[in-house]
Order: structure tokens, then C-alpha cells, then sequence
């Protein structure tokens, strides 16, 4: 049976370029980049021609670019470092945050820190309504960019934008890392003091990613030690997943129009296919949401059920974030106004450049068969 992948926003699977990188790395360039004779030399050498490559994607300079060991890593190490610097006491986030977010954040309101919550509004969250709860005592704004369950997207460039001219003291965090190699980025467009980005959404492997810090000489470390990544992350570096990570960022950056113009294109087909077949469905994610995400809720059919019955047919996908699949019902879905039958009947299902037409025409047919079964059995829309 040939697996068919939906589920790229809980991880993709890497280029296989990437994972030659990899391998490279262990198996032939294995020595550390610290060490001053030419096989170190040669490896802290290539680190830093990904690190250019990587701070060109974004329009940043090589320096702001911090390799770390994944997304929430990132996240967390911006809103410290942003919060030890800052003089204000107040934060402001969104209500449907990713957990690496929303976690760091409710520790700092147990200590006393005042936050607020934007809340969507008609399923959205618009620039302005993060803007209007800045003041002067905000220490920090920390918003990502593309939502991972429903594709939606905060302008981040007028966001930035306005933010500096109303409180300038206030430092931005930037989430990207659903949005980084979907949608275009520049650090000073948006005005991010701070952005973070995730390797293994991108086509290289788990647990590497990329912090930026724009004002380094005011960036304070969370990781102590032996000084690498000068002193601002310390703890060798992990080779093998940067050499994945520059590969992947220059498949996919060289390439960037071509991939996510197929990307939406295979979206669209997902869901005129899905509005032609199957009936009582609701989209959760806008139309003019980021490319590789589409969310439904299938009413009357739970959505677990759906999942692994396509799953015993070769198909993945998933029922919210991958990190918060177990827990009860997505904060998500629910901060968007979605009532219960909607949200137990919610899929998400997230695609990549290496997924086509033929495969979304297999899902629709085996989905359509499922949900005509289970709604037959809980007698959905005959009571
Ligand atoms: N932020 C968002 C929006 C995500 O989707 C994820 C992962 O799902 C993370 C942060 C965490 O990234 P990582 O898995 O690299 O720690």
C-alpha cells in the first residue's frame, strides 16, 4: 500500500538532500566546528555559509542568526531574553498561540506579569486589535505569523510596522515557523526584534531551527557554557541537522514561487474536491489563509474515528496540532467560535511539494466512503 502524507505541518519529511547533508556531517565532516585545525575549520566553515544563506531568506545579517534545536527553543529564548531587557510588566500574545508560546507566557503571568489574550475576531485576528492593546508598559508582542491548525495569518508587516510608531521600547516576536518558506519574510518589513523558525517543517530534520535576534548586544543567553555560536547559544553544535537545514532552505528558497504556487494549487483542488463530494462540512480555514493548510470539520463524524480509518488505509492526517492532538478539544478551534460537533469533527490536513492531485483524489474517495458510514451509524442528520 503507498502512504499518502497529509500531516506537514506536524513535521515533513526531509529532502533527501537534506538527509545526504546529514549524513555527510556524521559520517565525513563529524568534526567540531570549535576545533582550529582545517577538518574543524572546514565544518564551522560551512555553518557559516548556511547561516548566510539563512539570514538572506529573511533579509537579516548573518550575525542576528542563531542556530538552536528547534522552534520552541527559539520561542522560548526570544520571549526570555526579550523579557529580562524589558522595563514594562505587561505582555501581549493571541488566544490560539502554539503551546510553546502559550506555556512560557502563563509562567510569566503566574509571576505576576499582566497579559492579554487577543481573541479572533469572525475567525480572524487583525493587526489592529493586537495594536490597540500596546501601551507604553508592553514589554513585549509575541504572535505567530501563520496559524500551525488553521492556516490563518496575522499581518505581521503592518503589525511591526505600527507597533514601532506607537510604542517603540516594545519588543516583537515573530512565530514563523509555519510561515517560513510558505510565505514571504523580511525582518525589516515586519520590524521583528526577534523570529523564530523550526527545521523539520521546512524538509530538513527535527530538532533544529534559527533564532533571530536583531540587536545581539542586547540579547541575553539562555544556554551557558562553552561559548559557541559567540556566547549567545552555547553547546556544540548540532552539525547534522544545520547541514539538513541549509540544504532544505536553499531547495525550497530557490524554488519559492514554483513550490508554493503548486502547494496552493493542490489546496484549492483538496477543497473544491471535498465541497463537490461530501456534504455538512464547514472550512476552518480562510480562503486567503497560507498555502499547505486546510482544516474541516466533517459534522456528525469524530474526527478521531476518520483518522485512523484512514489511517488503516495508508493515509495521515491529523486532528489538531501534533503536540496538543492528546489533550481534549483545540484551543484553537474553540478561540475561533466553533461549536462542539464542529470541533470533534475537525481534520486538518497539511501538504508539501512532494504531495499530488492523485493522492488528494485517493483521500476524497476513501474520506467520503468513511463519513457516509460513521453518520450512518450515529444516524447524523436522520433525528
Ligand atoms: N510554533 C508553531 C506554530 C508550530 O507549529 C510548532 C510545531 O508544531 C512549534 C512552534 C514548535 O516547533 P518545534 O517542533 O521545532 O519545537
Amino acid at each position: 500500500m503507498k502512504e499518502i502524507y497529509f500531516d506537514n505541518s506536524a513535521t515533513t519529511k526531509p529532502y533527501p538532500e537534506a538527509a545526504d547533508q546529514a549524513r555527510l556531517a556524521i559520517e565525513e565532516m563529524f568534526h567540531n566546528p570549535s576545533s582550529i585545525y582545517s577538518r574543524g575549520i572546514a565544518v564551522s566553515r560551512k555553518m557559516e555559509e548556511i547561516r548566510e544563506i539563512t539570514a538572506e531568506t529573511i533579509n537579516a545579517k548573518p550575525r542576528s542568526i542563531v542556530f538552536t534545536s528547534g522552534g520552541t527553543e527559539s520561542i522560548n529564548t526570544a520571549i526570555i531574553s526579550a523579557l529580562r531587557n524589558s522595563r514594562g510588566r505587561h505582555i501581549v500574545t493571541t488566544e490560539y498561540e502554539h503551546d510553546a508560546t502559550l506555556n512560557i507566557i502563563k509562567k510569566y503571568e503566574r509571576e505576576g506579569w499582566k497579559v492579554t489574550y487577543i481573541k479572533p475576531e469572525n475567525g480572524k485576528i487583525e493587526a489592529e486589535s493586537i495594536l490597540n492593546a500596546v501601551s507604553s508598559d508592553t514589554a513585549l508582542v509575541s504572535v505567530m505569523h501563520v496559524n500551525n491548525e488553521t492556516g490563518n495569518i496575522i499581518d505581521i508587516n503592518l503589525l511591526g510596522t505600527e507597533m514601532k510608531k506607537k510604542s517603540p521600547g516594545t519588543a516583537l516576536h515573530i512565530d514563523a515557523v509555519q510561515s517560513y518558506m510558505k510565505l514571504r519574510l523580511d525582518v525589516e518589513k515586519c520590524s521583528a526584534d526577534y523570529l523564530s523558525i523550526s527545521g523539520h517543517k521546512i524538509h530538513a530534520v527535527k530538532g533544529t531551527g534559527v533564532l533571530y535576534v536583531r540587536d545581539t548586544s542586547r540579547f541575553n543567553p539562555v544556554f551557558l557554557g562553552g561559548g559557541q555560536e559567540k556566547g549567545y547559544r552555547s553547546g556544540t553544535e548540532n552539525t547534522p541537522g544545520i547541514f539538513a537545514f541549509g540544504k532544505a532552505v536553499e531547495l525550497n528558497y530557490g524554488d519559492f514561487n514554483k513550490k508554493t504556487e503548486y502547494i496552493r494549487d493542490l489546496r484549492d483542488y483538496f477543497r473544491a474536491s471535498l465541497e463537490e463530494n461530501i456534504e455538512n462540512i464547514r472550512f476552518n480555514s480562510p480562503e486567503e489563509g497560507v498555502c499547505h493548510i486546510l482544516n474541516v470539520s466533517f459534522k456528525g463524524a469524530k474526527a478521531e474515528i476518520l483518522l485512523h480509518t484512514l489511517e488503516s488505509r495508508g493515509i495521515y492526517v491529523s486532528t489538531g496540532s501534533a503536540c496538543s492532538s492528546k489533550k481534549k478539544g483545540s484551543h484553537v478551534l474553540r478561540s475561533l467560535g466553533l461549536r462542539d460537533i464542529e470541533i470533534e469533527g475537525a481534520i486538518r490536513f497539511s501538504l508539501s511539494s512532494l504531495n499530488t492531485k492523485e493522492e488528494i483524489d485517493s483521500c476524497i474517495s476513501e474520506l467520503k466512503a468513511a463519513v457516509e458510514d460513521i453518520r450512518m451509524i450515529t444516524k447524523f442528520g436522520r433525528r
